[in-house]
């Protein structure tokens, strides 16, 4: 077993590290504060490679792999979470394209993605009346001729506005049994019959898009299907799969943000005549935090490893997305208690950091899903 890290590996973490330093951190709390979706810092990340980190160099990859892209993303979200959703829901749409994309379709959209001529994807499953339930969805797409029309309404869906292209999903078999008549579509933006509804307002993730799309008598070619008619729901669960390592990846980095500044602040601030960080029940605080945000990263580190030499990953997805928002979750808290009454205050970041992770816990399948998947991977068996 080996825990070290390739140099290209070391390479992509150093590089986000630093472009995180020099451009995210500095405008997080603003665009926050201001719900200002970072398009100009995305162009950038994209430039770098950050887009298309599991996509080949001839469709304008990075190809760096997934142990490099679950580093980039923890590296993004030390500065902010909504950069970092952003870049990881792209990187999932341009991989699904990828995967399940006909040649003409990689071509077109695969290299607008990853050099960020679209600011970003989007991943349309959600509805309005289920999210977990994710086979229960109404959209619905009727094949004519060398056309789908696609009519129903998405929900919450990361970066819907901003996106270049958009990953939807839709039922093309009412007869079919619960999840088997499902297919997926590739949408381009401005497609007439694709609407984007409203903006949601929200506690966190403030910095990123979250939109209704509505379709109406929307009509695109055959050629955007997807993989096969009726394959839509298992390509779903495929592609989340590797999402849950990009959402694990980016908790991990937003809880170490959150410990890192609790734990400089505890070095500073002084009670009872000494700095707060000589009292046992501080130091036990950071203690915890480390351990278990490490532990939470190996774990987070192990799917994509798993995933990088193709290996089966699903309950490791799972897990490491499970523990590492929880985790996240946990330590945010903890950070903010370590601040006292300023923790809570909008002075310092850790507020954010709690607002941010909790929307780890509910996106890409919310825990009680992840926990559900896990027991049933385990109980296959
Ligand atoms: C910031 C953010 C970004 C998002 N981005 C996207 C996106 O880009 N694309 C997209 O398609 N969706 C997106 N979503 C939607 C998200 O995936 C759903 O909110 C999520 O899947 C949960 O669905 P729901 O909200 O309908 O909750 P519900 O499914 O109604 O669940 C409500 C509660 O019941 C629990 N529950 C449900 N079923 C069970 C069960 N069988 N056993 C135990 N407990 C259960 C859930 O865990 C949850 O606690 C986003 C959501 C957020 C908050």
């Amino acid at each position: 077993m080996d825990f070290k890290l390739t140099q290209e590996q070391e390479m992509i973490r150093n590089m986000a590290r630093d472009f995180t330093e020099r451009n995210i951190k500095p405008v997080a709390a603003q665009y926050d504060e201001e719900k200002q979706f970072p398009y100009q810092n995305l162009k950038k990340m994209a430039e770098k490679g950050l887009m298309g980190m599991n996509i080949p160099v001839e469709y304008g990859g990075s190809e760096v792999g997934p142990v490099a892209c679950s580093l980039a993303i923890t590296e993004i979200a030390k500065g902010c979470a909504s950069h970092a959703v952003t870049t990881s829901v792209t990187n999932m749409v341009a991989e699904l394209i990828y995967e399940f994309g006909q040649e003409e379709i990689k071509r077109k959209h695969l290299p607008k993605i990853c050099s960020g001529e679209y600011p970003a994807g989007a991943f349309a499953l959600t509805e309005p009346h289920t999210g977990s339930d994710a086979a229960n969805i109404r959209m619905t797409a009727i094949h004519r001729d060398n056309t789908y029309t696609l009519n129903g309404t998405k929900a919450m869906i990361t970066s819907g506005e901003a996106s270049g292209v958009t990953v939807a999903w839709a039922i093309t078999d009412r007869n079919a049994r619960k999840g088997k008549g499902i297919s997926a579509f590739v949408i381009e933006k401005g497609t007439p019959g694709l609407i984007v509804g409203k903006t949601e307002e929200k506690m966190g993730h403030r910095a990123s898009l979250n939109n209704e799309l509505i379709f109406d008598h929307c009509v695109i070619p055959r050629n955007c299907l997807l993989g096969k008619e009726g394959e839509g729901f298992k390509i779903a669960m495929i592609e989340l799969n590797g999402g849950r390592i990009g959402i694990g990846s980016l908790a991990v980095g937003v809880g170490f943000a959150a410990i890192d500044f609790a734990t400089t602040y505890v070095i500073e601030r002084q009670a009872f005549g000494k700095p707060l960080s000589s009292f046992e029940a501080i130091q036990w605080m950071i203690a915890d935090s480390y351990t278990e945000l490490e532990a939470a990263q190996l774990l987070v580190l192990r799917a994509a490893l798993l995933k990088e030499t193709r290996q089966p990953f699903t309950k490791e997805a799972s897990m490491a997305k499970l523990f590492a928002t929880e985790t996240a979750r946990k330590v945010a808290i903890r950070s903010i208690q370590m601040l006292g009454g300023y923790g809570y205050m909008k002075d310092y970041p850790v507020e954010r950091y709690l607002r941010d992770v909790i929307g780890t816990t509910l996106y890409e399948g919310t825990s009680e899903v992840q926990r559900i998947v896990i027991s049933r991977e385990i109980l296959k068996r």
